[in-house]
This record gives structure tokens, C-alpha cells and sequence, in this order.
């Protein structure tokens, strides 16, 4: 007989100087039932415990000069390394503007390990030795630049833990969704079935599944190729 051991909660381990913006928004609605609920569990370490000297300093001026503060790597090694005693195996990621893009792919590997420890930079950003000397992935939520990591942070956090089995209430519409099928979602409608002159669209009103189906299928590929044409290149052809 196959003895299979019960999973871990999905673990979220946040450095940061903020630990005070957890769980913000991460501890409301369906995320925030399933925190209490023990499905995930997430700590915000205060990169500030592991500051040098009286000050409990973080940061320093660039080596080579220049605009703004670095943060260290003898603090961040120190916070990264006491984390991982408390927490091994958890993939360590720092959020930054120059990582790989955060991506529905990614968001679904993550959700599928033990969980992530998440490295928020602040100021100009972080020592690039701790990222080689740590094994650090970089990750970006976007191509545009944030005051810090932490709100990355927690878009990460809020797409994988909402990937977790019991966390949301109907996971069969998680198929659906944007991204799933490589393409856009389609178009939802709701009562009434006339609002301000728009009516539902008749198909959907139909009952007939196999037809709601292909106008779903059809809209999200137009959708696709009118928004993202570089998704609709990318996915997956429909079998005729
Ligand atoms: N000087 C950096 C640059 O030009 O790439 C920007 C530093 S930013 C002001 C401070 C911190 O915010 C970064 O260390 C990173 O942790 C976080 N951050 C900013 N933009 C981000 C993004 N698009 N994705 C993930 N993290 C981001």
C-alpha cells in the first residue's frame, strides 16, 4: 500500500522592510478564509532584524556612485540564509523590474511547489552578489517600475494561492479563465437580460451547451487577436 504523506500548506515567506503591509489584501475574501483555514500560511520577515549596527542599516551608497541607496548583500545573505533554516526547499525569488515576466505558466509552477520566498527590494535595489550568491530567481510583475517589491509581492502570492485545491469555491471555472487556454477569456453576462438597450446575446440564453461553447471559443479567440495578438499566435489550434 502506497503511504502518501498529507502536503504542507502552500508557504509564502516575505523579506521585507514593510512586514506591517501583510496580510493587507492577501487576508480578505475567499484568500483570507483559506489563510485562516491553515490552506496556505504566510510570514513577513522584517529585513530590518538582520540590520548592521545601532541603526539597524540595510542600505548603502552605489559602489561607482550615483543616484539613490543599494541594499546589502551581508543583510540580505543573513536574512535569506535564516529563512531558509526555518523554511527549507522553498524556491527563493527576488521581485524585481529586470526579472522574467510573472506569467500564468510561472504563477502555476509555483502554485504546484511547496511555496515561495519573496525578497522585496526597496531604494535602487539589491547587491547584485546576493542574487548570484543566493541562486536568486528574478521575477517582474510588469514593465513598468514599482517603490518596492512588496506589492509584487503579493500579486504573486494572491495568483498561486488562488491556484490551491480549496481555495476557491468553483475551481472547475479556473479552465476558463484568461490565460488557461493560451487565449483571452470571453465575455460574461449576467441578469438583467436587457440593461440600457443591451441585450444578452441570444446563443447564451439558447441552452444549448455545444453552441454556448463555440461562441465562447470564438469570442476569446477574437478577443485574442484583437488585444494580444502575440497570445493568439501562440495558442493552441482547435482541432476542425
Ligand atoms: N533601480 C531599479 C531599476 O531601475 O530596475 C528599480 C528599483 S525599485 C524603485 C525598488 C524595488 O521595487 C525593486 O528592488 C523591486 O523589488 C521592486 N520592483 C519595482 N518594480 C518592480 C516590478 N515591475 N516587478 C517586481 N518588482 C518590482
Amino acid at each position: 500500500m502506497t503511504n502518501i504523506e498529507p502536503r504542507a500548506p502552500w508557504r509564502a515567506t516575505v523579506l521585507t522592510l514593510f512586514p506591517e503591509l501583510f496580510p493587507g489584501p492577501l487576508g480578505a475574501s475567499l484568500l483570507g478564509d483559506a489563510l485562516a483555514k491553515g490552506l496556505w500560511s504566510l510570514e513577513a520577515m522584517p529585513l530590518r532584524d538582520f540590520g548592521i549596527g545601532r541603526h539597524k542599516s540595510v542600505d548603502d551608497t552605489p559602489a561607482g556612485g550615483g543616484a539613490g541607496m543599494v541594499m546589502r548583500a551581508d543583510v540580505l545573505g543573513a536574512a535569506i540564509d535564516a529563512a531558509r533554516a526555518r523554511h527549507p526547499g522553498l524556491p527563493a525569488i527576488y521581485l524585481s523590474p529586470r526579472g522574467e515576466l510573472l506569467t500564468q505558466h510561472l504563477v502555476a509552477e509555483l502554485a504546484a511547489g511547496p511555496g515561495a520566498l519573496l525578497l522585496a527590494g526597496r531604494f535602487e535595489g539589491i547587491d547584485q552578489r546576493v542574487i548570484e550568491g543566493r541562486g536568486l530567481r528574478e521575477v517582474s510583475i510588469g514593465d513598468y517600475v514599482l517603490a518596492g517589491g512588496e506589492i509584487a509581492a503579493m500579486v504573486l502570492i494572491e495568483a498561486a494561492v488562488r491556484l490551491l485545491p480549496g481555495v476557491l469555491g468553483q475551481p472547475a471555472s479556473l479552465g476558463e479563465e484568461s490565460f488557461e487556454a493560451g487565449l483571452l477569456e470571453y465575455p460574461h453576462y449576467t441578469r438583467p437580460r436587457d440593461w440600457e438597450g443591451r441585450p444578452i446575446p441570444d446563443v447564451l440564453l439558447s441552452g444549448d451547451h455545444a453552441r454556448i461553447a463555440a461562441w465562447r471559443r470564438a469570442e476569446a479567440e477574437r478577443i485574442t487577436r484583437e488585444r494580444r495578438p502575440d497570445l493568439a499566435a501562440r495558442a493552441p489550434r482547435k482541432p476542425a
